[in-house]
């Protein structure tokens, strides 16, 4: 069995499962956010009763992310109902905006858009979050009411996106009939080389198959060029299964997942026993490919789809309106460090925006040093409109008054985001073209489409 199929079977109980099978699994975390806990409580109540509790207050992790530093009022509802709901259930995963539990978050215009408008508990985007609190181990079952949940595949889990309807199900039972995805295998050789990242990585990969190439396959990810690549790398990489299509992404349990989740669940106090699922001697794959670190080049995907895949180099004709880091795929703590490698002692010659995922990465940039500066001011000497508001921001547009939004037509932003169908980061007649980090860093330097090793080579 491959790996998925590996931990599906135990997840159903089962000795063995075979791809296209539909089996009941038990989820070990139901994770959900503001745009889609609102509805996930509703089917929840309306299918269990309105006094039901969910199946295990330990298991289901609430994370406001989406729409957070926004004057709509809407927005600003879903979240009370999430705080609502946590305190019915005494839920102790709630990772709230604000610190009272009987308040409401209001924009400070004081503090604006890019000084900090969040009490103690608020963790950020909702699948970087997870691993950071210790909510990610190996060999696990994740479901998630977002497509990228697939994000944690990075840990050697089996985490995948739902639907409100499931996510009430879920919420109600511990339990889920999915069917067995089948595996598409992609073997990793060799090394990075400077300039290229994980992002290039995935990029690659969607651009080889499409990006409807892996839909409901798991995409597994595994062999000795694994081992060079940081959890950060993993998780950009999984993060990005869905925009191929795919069920789930997956990586292989190692040395360094080992370490990450043990430090993270102790430090967090989380749940900390856990089961690696290993790989078989005899994995039956869809498809195989095998992907040679050394000879990939910073890639781009163009406007309208992830899967639109070109050179950085071949594009420098297409002139830019802004840049873009932030996101679950694009905002940690080492793609901040790989956009400041860049833009060090430069200046941009485009708007450009910079969202950490969560406050923990804005704690790291506005403390980390590289002689006399921090990662953080690096950043805004060079230009770049950095806000502490933590969270997804503009990746999917938001609310008008959304940090980076695109509000008028025609704008071409490069974005180190996951995702560029029309419209996504706001505006229908925008454009978005994805990359890494430091693709995005060279960029806004040059202000069109750049390679960074016309920079990182310097
Ligand atoms: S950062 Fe973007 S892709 Fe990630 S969860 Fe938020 S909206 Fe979705």
């Amino acid at each position: 069995m491959t790996l998925t199929e590996k931990l599906l079977a135990r997840a159903a109980g089962k000795a063995q499962v075979s791809a296209g099978e539909n089996i009941w699994v038990s989820a070990d975390v139901l994770m959900t956010h503001d745009v889609c806990g609102p509805g996930t409580i509703g089917v929840f109540k309306r299918e269990f009763g309105a006094s039901a509790r969910v199946w295990d207050r330990q298991r289901v992790v609430i994370i406001p992310d989406h729409y957070i530093f926004t004057a709509d009022s809407k927005s600003n509802r879903n979240v009370d109902l999430l705080r609502e709901f946590a305190r019915e259930q005494q839920l102790p995963y709630f990772y709230d905006v604000i610190d009272d539990p009987e308040g409401h978050w209001k924009f400070d215009p004081a503090k604006g858009l890019l000084k900090k408008q969040y009490g103690a508990n608020y963790a950020g985007v909702c699948h970087t979050a997870l691993p950071q609190k210790g909510h990610t181990r190996p060999g696990e079952v994740l479901f998630g009411t977002d497509s990228h949940t697939c994000m944690a595949g990075a840990f050697n889990q089996f985490a995948t996106g739902i639907g409100n309807t499931d996510a009430g199900f879920v919420m109600g039972t511990g339990k889920l009939l999915i069917k067995v995805p089948e595996t598409m295998h992609f073997r990793i050789e060799g090394r990075l080389q400077p300039g290229v990242m994980a992002k290039d990585i995935i990029l690659h990969c969607i651009g080889e198959i499409g990006f409807d190439g892996a839909t409901y396959r798991a995409m597994q990810f595994d062999g000795p060029g694994v081992a060079s690549l940081s959890m950060d790398d993993r998780m950009t990489i999984a993060n990005m299964a869905i925009e191929a299509g795919g069920k789930n992404g997956i990586f292989e349990f190692d040395a360094r997942t080992q370490e990450f989740v043990e430090g993270r669940t102790r430090l967090n106090g989380t749940r900390s026993a856990f089961e690696p699922v290993l790989a078989d001697a005899d994995q039956k794959f869809a498809y195989e490919a095998l992907i040679q670190l050394d000879t990939l080049e910073p890639t781009v995907a163009c406007h309208p789809d992830p899967g639109q895949r070109r050179k950085a180099k071949e594009l420098g004709h297409i002139k830019l309106d802004r840049a873009y880091v932030g996101s679950c795929t694009g905002g940690k703590t080492s793609d901040f460090v790989e956009f400041a490698r860049v833009l060090r002692g430069r200046r941009v010659a485009i708007d450009t925006f910079g969202v950490p995922a969560t406050p923990e990465i804005v704690h790291d940039l506005q403390t980390t040093r590289w002689g006399d500066k921090t990662v953080w001011q690096i950043l805004e000497d060079a230009g770049v409109r950095m806000t502490e508001n933590a969270g997804c921001a503009a990746c999917l547009g938001g609310p008008v008054d959304t940090f980076g939004r695109m509000n008028q037509a025609g704008l071409k932003c490069i974005s180190a985001t996951n995702r560029n169908f029309p419209g996504r980061m706001g505006h229908k007649e925008s454009q978005v073209f994805l990359a890494s980090p430091a693709t995005v860093a060279a960029s806004a330097l040059a202000g069109k489409i750049t390679d960074p090793r016309e920079y990182v080579a310097n």
